[in-house]
């Protein structure tokens, strides 16, 4: 049986062992998902033991993702651009392949609830990994405009500058931001403290967008912040992490599975 794992630490949270089942049993794939905490400094070890006996690939999480982009031999386009590394995957002639499905997972999600952006104005909060991680898989949709605005503005510009040959793409500090956006994306962490970034509620109009990549058992700081300014679409990044998911499962196994059962029973899953 081949075997898949996604590595981590700390890793008792993740929900891809949940969803990789699932998807597995969807698609009647005889293959095995596990968790396993790599130690923070045996990171290298870990997947080497891991490959050498029966993995066939894995998904990489926090805090390993720039080491699993070292770690590859080979990068697939997006994985260059992201500067990081969510998946490996293990060729029939022994290379490993680094990608990064992060992008392509929120845009799945955003398809799923028929979200179209060509030619809108994208307000992206936020300039960390995930952030960067979206920037290519934004652009390549078309939009009017990308703009990036984040608490370290200088991070902002740093990123703005890394995809600005891929399109529109403007560094805007917080205070300086102006006008209405089609979809605000909040890649920032400020909703794990339940905070939000410093914002005006003007730019948000009733159908604007709100996507939170964080998500949880409950509203997220920020989309409840929307919501009380009158944003009527608001998605939390649930969709997003079933997204990847699945963009991974099909580097791995050669077919897509559905996502929105699996979503559903992982929202189930997720308030209990
Ligand atoms: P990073 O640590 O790389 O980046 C964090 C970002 O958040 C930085 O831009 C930082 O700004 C900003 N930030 C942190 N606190 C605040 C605050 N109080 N106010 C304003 N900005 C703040 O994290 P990641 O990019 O890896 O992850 C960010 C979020 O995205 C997490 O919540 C994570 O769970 C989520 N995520 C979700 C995924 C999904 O599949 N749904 C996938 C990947 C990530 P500064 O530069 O100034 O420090």
């Amino acid at each position: 049986m081949d075997h898949y794992a996604v590595f981590g630490n700390p890793i008792s949270h993740s929900k891809s062992p949940f969803i990789h089942t699932l998807f597995a049993q969807q698609t009647a794939q005889d293959m095995s998902y596990t968790a396993i905490e790599a130690p923070i400094d045996d990171f290298e070890k870990t997947l080497n033991h891991f490959f050498k006996h029966t993995g066939k690939g894995c998904n990489i999480t926090l805090p390993f993702k720039i080491k699993a982009f070292a770690y590859a031999q080979k990068l697939t386009p997006r994985a260059k651009l992201s500067g990081a590394v969510n998946t490996l995957k293990l060729t029939d002639d022994g290379l490993l392949i680094g990608d990064n499905t992060d992008g392509a997972g929120l845009i799945l999600d955003l398809n799923n609830h028929h979200i179209d952006l060509y030619n809108k104005r994208i307000l992206l909060l936020g300039a960390g990994g995930a952030a960067r991680g979206v920037c290519g898989a934004l652009l390549e949709t078309q939009p009017k405009e990308l703009v990036i605005a984040n608490r370290t503005h200088t991070k902002a510009i740093e990123l703005a500058s890394i995809f600005d040959t891929y399109g529109t793409v403007n560094a805007v500090a917080f205070n300086d931001l102006f006008g209405t956006f089609d979809i605000i994306i909040n890649s920032t962490s400020a909703s794990l403290k339940g905070e939000v970034p410093p914002i005006s509620s003007t730019l948000i109009l009733p159908e604007t967008t709100i996507y939170d990549m964080m998500y949880s058992d409950k509203a997220t700081a920020f989309n409840l912040w929307a919501r009380k300014h009158g944003a009527r679409l608001i998605l939390d990044g649930l969709g997003m992490l079933v997204g990847q998911a699945a963009e991974s499962f099909a580097l791995w196994r050669g077919l897509k599975p559905g996502s929105a059962q699996v979503l559903n029973k992982l929202r189930q899953h997720l308030s209990t």
